[in-house]
């Protein structure tokens, strides 16, 4: 089995593993990095998802690397251009030449006795298994399961005569003009594919269980487009970030401060773009207080516009099960359907699958606490990347590579091999990682680590408060514990007590 060895090893080249590579060669420059992809090409979600109208729910100024301006018009990108951005960072940068695709790591083990880790990784090019080992691993995977999407199994699927998808695997030759079509699902991507697909299909129904709070954004930002002639692109870029980086915030803290408030400010936003008379308080007034769940954007009202055409429908119930013809809902309301696509989300998973071991002891990965969102309680030379549920996922995943950027600086100042957040988890109040209601959060929280109460334990979702203490906050906090190698350490206790030591110790 062919060996490598590399300072830092980065698991997945998607938006979050480019923006770690460019972290790693500009703040640790004399580090070796290697980022390995298990696909074919780089880009992560935005390679994966080829849905109609696929496209972020959050502006490219703070979903976009703070390093590369976002230069395009539309503040609300399609899938396509965000892949293009990802692809030409990486290029741009020189950071396609570290990444290795078809690289899948399985699994992970840590030995305190060599200091580092060793990894087992399949390649897809060739179906062999090769082996790298790294002093500090960087997990950038993501948060889903790429093989497949969430699908919770309806009554009589098998009968249906028409075409069922799902939206992770959208077929590339799917016609859908003049179809009718029930898009089953209310989050994120339901309100995307129904606007989308409506503009030639004969009729779209989403069809939901429960409703989402739904707030129309301009796809287009004025204010970018006066910053842009006006400033130089940095400090337009700058500026941008920074003006919605505090609107988002704010729309946050008004949603958990004062939700009745909230709750009508987005009733009447949609009743705005809806037909007079609009059963609102049906299909768009959910249970959940706001941000209990994530909060849908649709970019120009599109999806209100699309009802209001009447090329689109939403009907709130329970489905009974599948017909031959379409669905049958407990009402007895029957919808015909040519194409059904269950939008029904994503399954969770932490760490893109890689089998964790410390010692020989397999980390249970539903055990550990987060420390400052970014490393794992009790794993050495460790860190993983995720995004805020409340904000842009950059935002976060920015913070986390300048942390493990300043960490991997610092131990090399004071000599350290080994750094590890040590906690006793009696101690600790557990908390879910995700503070979200949604159904894919709660069915995934016994298998990803949890947050406890206390700082440094506890996720925050707020950037400025993050970056305070990812950016400027002591590395050395009492927490996180150093240590040099073990072989060298017990070289020197053998150098000063030369007979203490046998030879295999
Ligand atoms: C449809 C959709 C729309 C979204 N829109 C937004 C949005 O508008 N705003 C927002 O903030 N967030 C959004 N998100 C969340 C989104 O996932 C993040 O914005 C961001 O793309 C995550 O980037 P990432 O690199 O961390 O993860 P991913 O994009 O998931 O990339 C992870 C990469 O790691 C690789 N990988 C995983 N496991 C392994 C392994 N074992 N070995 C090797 N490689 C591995 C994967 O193949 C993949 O390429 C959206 C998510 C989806 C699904």
């Amino acid at each position: 089995m062919s060996r490598e060895h590399f300072d830092v090893v980065v698991i997945g080249a998607g938006l979050s593993g480019i923006g770690a590579g460019y972290r790693l060669q500009t703040r640790c420059p004399g580090k070796r990095y290697v980022i390995l992809e298990a696909r074919q090409e780089i880009g992560g979600t935005w390679d994966l998802f080829r849905y109609p109208g696929v496209r972020s729910d959050s502006d490219m100024f703070t979903l976009g690397y703070p390093f590369r301006p976002w230069k395009e018009a539309r503040a609300i990108a399609d899938g396509q251009a965000i892949l293009k951005y990802i692809s030409e960072t990486a290029c741009d940068f020189g950071i396609d030449r570290h990444i290795r695709c078809q690289h899948r790591v399985s699994s992970a083990c840590w030995s305190s006795e060599e200091t580092r880790w060793r990894l087992e990784v399949q390649n897809g090019a060739n179906g062999e298994t090769v082996e790298y080992t790294c002093d500090f691993l960087y997990g950038c995977t993501g948060y889903y399961r790429y093989e497949a999407g969430y699908e919770p199994g309806f009554p009589g699927a098998e009968g249906f005569r028409g075409e069922f998808v799902h939206p992770q695997h959208w077929p590339e030759d799917l016609d859908y003009a003049g179809k009718q079509v029930v898009v089953i699902g209310s989050g994120a991507t339901a309100v995307t594919l129904v606007p989308a697909m409506a503009r030639t299909a004969g009729h779209v129904a989403m069809l939901q269980r429960s409703p989402s709070y739904i707030l129309s954004v301009p796809a287009h930002d004025r204010i970018a487009d006066w910053a842009r002639r006006r400033l130089p692109e940095n400090a337009a870029h700058r500026m941008l970030r920074w003006k919605n980086i505090l609107i988002s915030l704010g729309i946050y803290q008004l949603s958990r401060r004062a939700p009745g408030l909230m709750r009508r400010l987005l009733r009447q936003g949609a009743a705005k773009s809806l037909p007079p008379g609009y059963e609102i308080g049906r299909h768009f007034n959910p249970k959940y207080e706001p941000w209990d769940q994530r909060l849908c954007l649709v970019p120009d009202a599109d999806l209100f516009r699309a009802i209001r055409a009447g090329r689109a429908s939403v009907v709130t119930g329970q489905i009974d099960s599948f017909t031959e013809h379409g669905v049958r809902l407990e009402s007895g309301q029957e919808l015909e359907a040519d194409i059904i696509v269950s939008a029904t989300g994503l399954q969770m998973l932490a760490l893109g699958g890689v089998r964790l071991t410390v010692d020989g002891t397999l980390v249970n990965l539903g055990d550990p606490y987060v420390y400052k969102g970014v490393m794992l309680s009790n794993v050495p030379n460790f860190a993983f990347c995720v995004g805020y549920t409340n904000a842009s996922w950059t935002l976060r995943a920015d913070l986390s590579s300048i942390f493990v950027c300043r960490l991997l600086k610092h131990m090399d100042r004071r000599g350290y091999r080994v750094c590890r957040p040590a906690c006793n988890p009696e101690s600790l109040e557990a908390r879910p990682l995700l503070d979200l209601t949604s159904g894919y959060v709660q069915r995934a929280a016994a298998n990803i680590p949890k947050q406890a109460v206390k700082k440094p334990w506890r996720i925050r979702q707020n950037y400025i408060l993050d970056m305070l203490t990812m950016r400027l906050g002591r590395i050395e906090d009492g927490v996180l514990k150093f240590g040099a190698a073990v072989r060298a350490r017990r070289a020197e206790m053998r150098e000063r007590t030369p007979t203490a030591y046998s030879a295999d110790d």
